[in-house]
């Protein structure tokens, strides 16, 4: 068979790589400048963003290794039993688009993960062997984010954090029945073991680097997970609840939620249409929730539905609003901080500025209503020093008058 050009396997490889969303900067519209219209393009594949931990977005060049693979994970394109097209790439041709890619400033990063060829020690070696080029052979500084591979040797898993800034182990599936059934290869101990293993190294490194100036660098940058949602029947208080037990236990930077796409050629096994991307959204949303609003995951969990999963059409803040009116109405001129972030439409920033703000005067709707989007949300929870919502909070159809209005889409529109 004729050898792959590298832009070839680049094309294969950085395609099979857009399906992994831990550095995805997802949930905008589709844009290109196909035709000549325009400049730049959200489709497509090959370069995404991600936050250094700095808070800098910087770009990086996403793309496996190789998407040949020995296990048969349902839900993924590159399972063995797939028929697509296989490429594969020698970490020093990676190592090398790398650097070429960051000299013409395309790039500023690497994210790189692989199917599993020959072994899981194989595959980890060819991805610590590139994060070892790109840094000792040529002094390579920017940010590279390696996936590992849990069933690999520890050690082996252990020197991808000496190398990259943010290492991450994927949990794939919210519950341990869904593992089994969708990844049969796969096994939730090891996986969890991986991840435990990384925390403490990490944890370690930070004391370490405290105590000794010249103590190596572990990750610095922390660990994530990418679960996918909607191949299996787990509900999104399934899902909140394992998300907020990574957090716990491997003190992860972030849980990513990809929604489950339908992909070509699919397993029998498989939901045949996707979830709904807005739930996807609501997750982040109560991730958010749980992470810088001080909620517990029980009380995100408290926002969902009789099906245990969140409602689609209002936010979870809103909607744990919604179940619990007896909180409202909150004073913006006494209430705590915590009370404070549980009020709709007021966000992290917008209560930190009316704290600083309510110092000097006494605040008014006008002045809240400066730091929100939707005023109309935040009425019904809050007084000010000119409003009151009186029976508002308690009305029996404040949900819909608070839902956004559903837009009836025209069958002629452009
Ligand atoms: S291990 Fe599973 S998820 Fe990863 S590339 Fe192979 S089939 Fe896909």
């Amino acid at each position: 068979m004729r050898e792959l050009s590298i832009l070839e396997k680049l094309e294969i490889l950085a395609d099979a790589a857009k399906y992994d969303a831990s550095c995805a900067s997802s949930g905008t519209a589709k844009k290109n400048s196909i035709g000549g219209k325009g400049i730049g393009s959200t489709e497509g594949m090959g370069i995404c963003h991600a936050y250094a931990p700095d808070g800098r977005c910087i770009s990086l060049l996403k793309v496996l290794l190789t998407n040949h693979c020995i296990f048969d994970c349902h839900y993924c394109i590159n399972r063995k039993s797939s028929n697509v097209r296989r490429a594969r790439f020698t970490p020093q041709e990676v190592a090398d688009l790398t650097l070429n890619f960051y000299r013409r400033n395309y790039i500023e990063g690497l994210f790189l993960s692989s199917g599993i060829i020959r072994s899981s020690n194989h595959t980890m070696e060819q991805l610590v062997e590139t994060a070892r080029i790109l840094r000792e052979e040529h002094d390579f500084r920017g940010y590279i984010h390696l996936k590992t591979i849990p069933e690999a040797d520890p050690e082996l898993v252990h020197q991808a954090g000496l190398f990259a800034d943010r290492v991450s182990i994927n949990v794939e599936l919210p519950t341990d029945s869904g593992l089994t059934r969708l990844a049969p290869d796969k096994d939730a101990r090891q996986i969890e073991g991986a991840m435990g293993g990384m925390k403490s190294a990490i944890v370690q490194a930070k004391v370490e680097r405290k105590t000794f100036k010249h103590a190596l660098r572990f990750a610095p940058a922390g660990q994530s997970t990418q679960m996918i949602i909607g191949a299996d029947s787990a509900s999104d208080a399934d899902i909140v609840g394992k998300a907020s037990r990574l957090y716990d236990n491997f003190r992860l930077r972030r849980v990513y939620y990809s929604a489950f796409s339908p992909i070509p050629d699919a397993s029998a096994v498989l939901p045949l249409k996707r979830p709904p991307l807005i739930r996807e959204h609501r997750l982040y949303q109560s991730d958010w929730l749980m992470r810088f609003y001080g909620y517990k995951p029980g009380e995100v969990m408290q926002a969902t539905e009789a099906d245990g999963n969140l409602p689609l059409d209002i936010d979870p803040k809103l909607a744990w609003a919604l179940k619990f009116r007896e909180f409202f109405p909150v004073d913006v001129n006494r209430a705590s901080k915590e009370r404070l972030l549980r009020v709709p439409g007021l966000g992290v920033k917008a209560v930190y500025k009316i704290l600083a703000a309510r110092r000097h005067k006494s605040l008014r709707l006008e002045d809240v209503g400066k730091l929100t989007v939707s005023i109309a949300k935040v009425r019904p929870f809050l007084i000010a020093s000119d409003w009151r919502p009186v029976a508002l909070t308690d009305r029996a159809d404040l949900r819909a008058l608070l839902a956004p209005k559903q837009e009836q889409l025209e069958l002629f529109a452009a």
